[in-house]
């Protein structure tokens, strides 16, 4: 078991309120850190100044991205306490990650408190505009000095965080999709299903390819028969067959080659919760694109810790390309479950699983 360094007693004072986020690089002061060798296990934890790195050039992890890490948000509620969302459900997910890449895992509760220890530390630099939250990035990586091609014996864990913007409320705007034909993110027993480092650099060259087309991110096919819709960018995917109380939300099923997202997971219970029904579905792209046509799909939206809820409003193939639902704009499903999921994060609506997890 690790020990653990006892956490601040009093709140930090307001140091530097971030008022304008920007994109991952407006990090907080702190960052908690462990290190893990065979003969010791996991040190405890340490919170110290976030401050650069010395590492040996030919570190394993560096030349042979033995790297897994996480991602997930702390929300600050309405009585001023801070929330992290569902941190259990990203701890396992982080141990699977570890697992597949042969690293050492980090205890469930080591990881619960390295989030207590940073997010009390640091909430100060957080404004009170509720579309800001921490995102915070645990990250495990080998540190061995060694250019054989073999797992690390040492490994250190850090996390860390930043402010983050966002939208809130009902002024949301939709996104165009690209279909990647030529580039895949992910194949059959590989690592599309863990959130590995190596899973990134590879997704690059297809979002720029997006982006000269003129949209937001990359639709990830299946590598196998280049038929089935996966996922978009490094978000879940779902859509809305029909209106009304009677629409039902759908997502691609778990292949083993889709990223579970814990997102995924709680938009599939809140849907649920509203009173749709749900399903997870293998869907074609042909097949997308035909119930787009005919009206029978008539929402798209993707989803994440950082996107939240992006409602999708077109989608470019090569030269053509199809809309969506009311001329591509966000549809009342879409809204609804947004809505339903920001106010979980704030803890405004009832939470009977739990998922919030209140920072001691
Ligand atoms: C992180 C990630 C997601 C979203 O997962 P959440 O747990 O909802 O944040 C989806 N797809 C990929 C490829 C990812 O890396």
């Amino acid at each position: 078991m690790t020990a653990i360094a006892e956490p601040p007693v009093a709140p930090v004072a307001p140091v530097e309120v971030v008022r304008n986020p920007g994109h991952g690089e407006s990090f907080t002061a702190h960052m908690v850190s462990a290190e893990w060798s065979e003969e010791t296990g996991w040190t405890a934890l340490d919170l110290v100044p976030l401050a650069d790195l010395t590492i040996h050039p030919g570190m394993i992890g560096l030349h042979y991205g033995q790297v897994a890490f996480e991602g997930l948000k702390a929300h600050r509620r309405m009585d001023g306490a801070m929330g992290v969302f569902r941190p259990r459900d990203h701890a396992a997910r982080f141990q699977r990650s570890c697992r597949r890449l042969a690293i050492p895992e980090l205890p469930e509760e080591t990881f619960v408190e390295a989030l207590d220890l940073l997010i009390s530390a640091d909430q100060g630099h957080l404004s009170d505009d509720p579309s800001h939250s921490i995102y915070i990035r645990p990250i495990i990586f080998a540190t061995d000095t060694s250019l054989m091609l073999r797992p690390s014996r040492t490994y250190r864990f850090l996390l860390m965080a930043f402010v983050a913007g966002g939208f809130f409320g009902e002024d949301v705007e939709s996104v165009s999709v690209w279909i990647s034909r030529q580039f895949v993110r992910a194949f059959p027993g590989g690592t599309g299903d863990v959130k590995i480092a190596g899973n990134y650099a590879p997704s690059f060259l297809a979002q720029r390819a997006a982006e000269a087309a003129g949209c937001a991110q990359a639709v990830w096919l299946d590598a196998h028969e280049r038929r089935y819709v996966e996922e978009m960018g490094g978000m879940n995917m779902f859509l809305v067959r029909g209106t009304g109380a009677d629409a039902q939300v759908i997502t691609p099923q778990l292949t083993g080659t889709l990223l579970p997202g814990v997102t995924r997971r709680t938009i599939l219970a809140l849907a649920e919760r509203l009173g749709h029904s749900v399903a997870e579905e293998k869907l074609t792209v042909d097949q997308w694109r035909e119930e787009c046509a005919s009206g029978s799909i008539t929402e798209v939206f993707a989803c994440g810790t950082a996107a939240v809820v992006t409602p999708v409003g077109r989608v470019v193939d090569g030269d053509s390309g199809w809309t969506i639902g009311d001329e591509g704009r966000p549809g009342p499903v879409t809204l609804s479950l947004r809505q339903a999921l920001i106010g979980l994060h704030h803890g405004e609506t009832p939470d009977p699983e739990g998922w919030l997890h209140l920072v001691r």
